[in-house]
């Protein structure tokens, strides 16, 4: 028997419509790369959307087309997804930090037929347009002259009802960096981008209202900035973006502001305990501080709180749309000693409602959540990943498991830590000892700036850890010095058979250490 209540479709336009309707002045503040502002609120930039979903009709979109982005936060580029979302088409977000063979590969593999990008990615656009094969029209987005996004919508008069039709419908398409091989697409849907905006909005991550004002430092173009767009809009809440990520910039325009909650990678948070040092300003009004992307710091955390902040450490991917975890201290947590809250917040949070994650050993068994048993990371829920975009296959096992490539472990208590990528863990003895565990502790030796750990094939072992070092600027710390930190630290046993320094450490686009290319240059290394 059928329930008596409405259809009614989860569709990413209800939540503009809904804050154009009830939120109509808050507002959107944009402080671009020139120190200029530009002030919106959300009756205005519904209308704009409106306008720039009829010109993109007026250019020939076609409902389910991809329209691509090349730009940095701003309220532009916010309106241009919630235009090609309402037009029924699909916004595809490019990170421009890719590299430029990885770039031609994603825009055409996504098959994208307009380009709104930012005047300062010009040269990207010069050096790539004969190779970007289904790409018709180029607009800039933050710029007035003829081929900008103000000339497209000018004929334009916002006079425009929102396409309708099934939740299920795709509407926003985003490709993981990839450490290894090309890049994959992950293809959200109406439904999916709605049900993550509930959690995100939701007192188990962001705890939104309209009195909020969210700032977010990850850019719109990672993992749609971690959903806070479309948490926004259904909270009502301010909005502030920069589009540039300089410390001070944040810190001036948070306090301008009354930023209150804003969200970013660990080096954003770094950066701004380096000026707050330099300058004895910090951001006033901040009560939270979302952190993911990469594990956030114990010190960090720390540092944080002292400030008078709380931490929600978030984990997640692109395939998780991406927020799949969040802190949640239980009811005492106040009352329990420092170093014990520190251990929880340090750990990558619970699972909210929706998702659902379970640790497996290499054969696919359940590990049970003792809090030591690690594994692969799986999960399922409705904003997790069922095939990659023009995939042959499933991405998910017979029982819609997804594997994150993460290893973890999960406590008693429910909350989940991760340990390692599960290509990156060094296998040594049939025991998995944790690079990223290594690496922290290694950071903790003074003189270290970065070091990365990776396994070397071993006659006996398996794989033994060699623990490659930058040096911090003047620093003549020694392999000894490091070995005897790491003794402290780590078991006996992971200690490693090799420290070798180098001058800089390969990264991925996004930031994260891109060990492939370690592994590859040390791939002849053996063990003196
Ligand atoms: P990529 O950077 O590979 O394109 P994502 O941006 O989707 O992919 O990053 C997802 C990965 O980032 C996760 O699988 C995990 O390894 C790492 N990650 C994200 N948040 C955290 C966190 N809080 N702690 C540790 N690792 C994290």
């Amino acid at each position: 028997m059928l329930g008596g209540m409405q259809d009614f479709e989860l569709r990413v336009s209800t939540l503009i419509d809904h804050a154009a309707r009830e939120h109509p002045t808050r507002e959107i503040v944009t402080r671009w790369a020139d120190g200029s502002e530009t002030r919106s609120d959300w009756r205005t930039l519904s209308h704009d959307a409106k306008r720039l979903a009829q010109a993109l009709e007026r250019l020939g979109v076609q409902r389910g087309e991809r329209v691509a982005t090349l730009a940095m936060n701003h309220g532009h580029h916010l309106a241009a997804w919630y235009a090609t979302i309402g037009m029924g088409a699909v916004i595809h977000t490019i990170n421009p930090r890719l590299f430029d063979d990885q770039l031609v590969y994603i825009a055409n593999h996504a098959e994208d037929r307009v380009l709104l990008y930012d005047r300062v990615f010009q040269p990207i656009v010069d050096r790539l347009r004969t190779r970007w094969t289904s790409i018709d029209h180029y607009v800039v987005m933050d710029d007035d002259g003829p081929d900008g996004v103000a000339a497209l919508i000018a004929p334009e008069d916002g006079d425009y009802d929102w396409v309708t039709g099934s939740e299920r419908e795709a509407c926003m398409l985003c490709y993981t960096s990839g450490t290894t091989g090309h890049p994959k697409g992950v293809l959200y849907d109406h439904r999916s981008i709605l049900l993550h905006a509930l959690l995100v909005a939701s007192p188990a991550v962001l705890g939104l209202s309209s009195a909020a004002v969210l700032l977010p430092v990850v850019p719109l173009f990672h993992a749609a900035a971690w959903g806070t767009p479309f948490a926004a809009p259904l909270a009502g809440a301010k909005l502030v973006f920069s589009a540039v990520n300089d410390a001070k910039v944040l810190c001036d325009l948070m306090n301008r502001e009354g930023v209150t909650i804003s969200s970013g990678v660990p080096t954003v948070w770094l950066a701004m305990f380096a000026h707050i040092d330099a300058t004895g300003e910090a951001p006033r009004a901040l009560r939270m501080a979302t952190i993911g992307g990469s594990a956030a710091p114990r010190a960090m955390i720390a540092r944080l709180i002292d400030m008078g902040v709380e931490v929600k450490h978030l984990w997640g991917m692109t395939e998780t749309s991406p927020v799949a975890t969040a802190a949640a201290p239980p009811p005492d947590w106040q009352s329990w000693p420092r170093e014990r809250q520190l251990d929880l917040l340090t750990r990558q949070g619970s699972v909210p409602y929706g998702v659902e994650l379970v640790v497996r050993d290499d054969d696919g068994t359940p590990l049970p959540r003792d809090g030591t048993s690690a594994g692969r990371l799986h999960i399922r829920g409705p904003w997790v990943i069922k095939r990659y975009f023009r995939a042959e296959a499933d991405a998910i096992d017979a029982d819609g498991w997804f594997d994150t490539g993460d290893v973890a472990v999960i406590h008693p208590d429910g909350t989940m830590q991760i340990t390692d990528r599960s290509k990156d863990v060094i296998k040594s003895g049939g025991e998995w000892i944790s690079s990223v565990e290594l690496e922290n502790a290694a950071i903790g030796c003074p003189g270290v700036a970065e070091a990365a750990a990776i396994g070397i094939p071993h006659p006996k072992w398996d794989e033994r850890p060699l623990l490659v070092v930058v040096r911090k600027p003047g620093s003549d710390v020694t392999a000894r010095a490091i070995l005897d930190h790491l003794a402290g630290v780590v078991a006996r046993w992971w200690l490693p058979d090799g420290i070798e320094f180098v001058d800089t450490l390969p990264h991925t686009a996004t930031g994260k250490l891109l060990k492939t290319a370690l592994r590859e240059q040390f791939r002849d290394y053996r063990f003196a």
